[in-house]
């Protein structure tokens, strides 16, 4: 077989065969393909499509890669959730300890945040002490006695995926509905959990910007995992607007402590959106008959404080300084020595907010990272005050920043300006919940 032959016949818009698709992906896994070749082949698939069934062999030939987790010794239906990406979204450090709460196994494998997305794992090692590598043998030790684990993934986890996600990145191939779905579904199904929830963004702050190419990913992850035997459902949500209020690493673990002590309310999106994640992890779990049901499950353990006691025993056991969970403690992380509220310039109505470049605003002041070598301020990110579709004047901040390094501060400044759109007139409410993708075996 040549390498040549296959990206040929990709890009005049044939089907590869399971060979074929194995042959690249091996080969390039085993740097016996250049990089250029296998660029082209991504192009080709970039612009040509795969149909359902080749999306299934690349993520198969990709899972085959590396090791793949066993949890089957851990009682009990193991979930995992994963979200496409988004700002503000810190859904994983509330409903993870929440669905343990309820008695649910949640074995999370995780990776670092991508461009002016937030990672879970920057987040979680705001904690000082805490180590988000652990064994396999440690995580699923934590899993077995917890309930719940979230670290990052095991070195050997589909190398074809870190090998081409890279090139991707340079080639512009990142958007391309059968590579991310294959990316996504190949790390999810190598880490060896029976139920996974998606939350496919979409919106200003999110990969797919339009709800039709949502739900197109969300319809493709469902079938995959279907596929590998996994139950799968995948909720499509809004990310018009960064999900929480905050955005930054120890200001998202402090919003998320809010959450589950009982301090944000039930209308809120990173509430709602929560909670609709974690029914399904309960559903799919079996640990609830209906939707009800596992809502008052959820509810009653931010009631009686076993979620949050859950998050800091998940902390402890992953070498985090545990006394920190708690709102009266969590502040101390969220120091900075600049705090510095931005006003608008006009009166009016929030009728858009671009959460790309609130994401990139909050990057700006050290929270995310430009290239793969910088290095994260936990501390550091901002507040908003306000969201889509709220009154503003100039004696109300929009957001508040924190900051240590003030060399950047007009420059932070103006971008978050120019992401907010003012009205004169209060526009629809969007929507915060678009639609639930069941595969046929939830
Ligand atoms: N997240 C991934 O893990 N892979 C993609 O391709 C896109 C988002
Ligand atoms: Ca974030």
């Amino acid at each position: 077989m040549r390498m040549v032959d296959i990206i040929e016949k990709k890009a005049n818009g044939l089907k590869l065969n399971a060979a074929e698709i194995s042959f690249a992906i091996d080969c390039f896994t085993r740097d016996e393909i250049p990089d250029y070749q296998m660029a082209a082949l991504l192009m080709a698939i970039r612009l040509m499509d795969m149909d359902t069934e080749e999306t299934a062999d690349l993520t198969r030939a990709m899972i085959r890669s590396g090791d793949e987790v066993d949890l089957s010794d851990i009682p009990g239906i193991k979930a995992d959730k994963h979200s496409t990406g988004g700002v503000g979204d810190t859904t994983t450090l509330v409903i993870a300890p929440l669905v343990a709460a309820c008695g649910g196994a949640v074995a999370k494998m995780s990776g670092r945040g991508l461009s002016f997305t937030g990672g879970t794992l920057d987040k979680l090692e705001s904690f000082p002490g805490l180590c988000v590598e652990q064994s396999v043998e440690n995580f699923k030790h934590i899993v077995r006695t917890i309930g719940v684990a979230v670290v990052g993934q095991s070195s050997n986890l589909v190398p074809a995926d870190k090998k081409i996600y890279a090139l991707r990145d340079v080639t512009g191939t990142v958007d391309s509905i059968p590579l991310i779905s294959a990316s996504i579904m190949s790390k999810k199904i190598a880490a060896g959990t029976d139920a996974i929830v998606l939350d496919v963004k979409t919106g200003s702050g999110a990969f797919m910007r339009t709800y039709e190419d949502a739900k197109r990913l969300g319809e493709k992850m469902v079938s995959l995992g279907t596929h590998f035997g996994r139950r799968t459902v995948a909720v499509l949500t809004d990310m018009n607007q960064p999900l929480g209020l905050a955005v930054g690493n120890a200001l998202e673990v402090r919003e998320a402590i809010q959450l589950l002590s009982g301090q944000i309310p039930s209308d809120d999106p990173l509430y709602e959106v929560s909670m609709l994640l974690g029914v399904q992890m309960l559903r799919l779990s079996e640990l609830a008959n209906t939707d009800e049901q596992a809502h008052a499950m959820l509810k009653s353990a931010i009631q009686s404080g076993s979620g949050l006691n859950k998050l800091r025993a998940m902390i402890e056991a992953e070498g985090g300084e545990a006394s920190f969970v708690s709102l009266e403690h969590i502040d101390k992380l969220c120091k900075t020595k600049h705090l510095i509220p931005v006003y608008p310039d006009q009166s009016g109505f929030i009728s858009a907010i671009c959460a790309e470049e609130i994401g990139h605003a909050a990057q700006m002041l050290g929270a995310g990272r430009a290239t793969k070598e910088d290095i994260i301020d936990p501390a550091v990110g901002l507040v908003m005050h306000v969201r889509l579709g709220d009154e503003v004047d100039h004696e109300k901040p929009l957001c508040t920043l924190y900051a240590n390094d003030a060399t950047d501060l007009d420059a932070v400044t103006f971008r978050i300006k120019s992401a907010l759109t003012i009205s004169s007139q209060p526009s629809e409410p969007t929507p915060i919940i678009y639609d639930i993708i069941r595969g046929p075996t939830t």
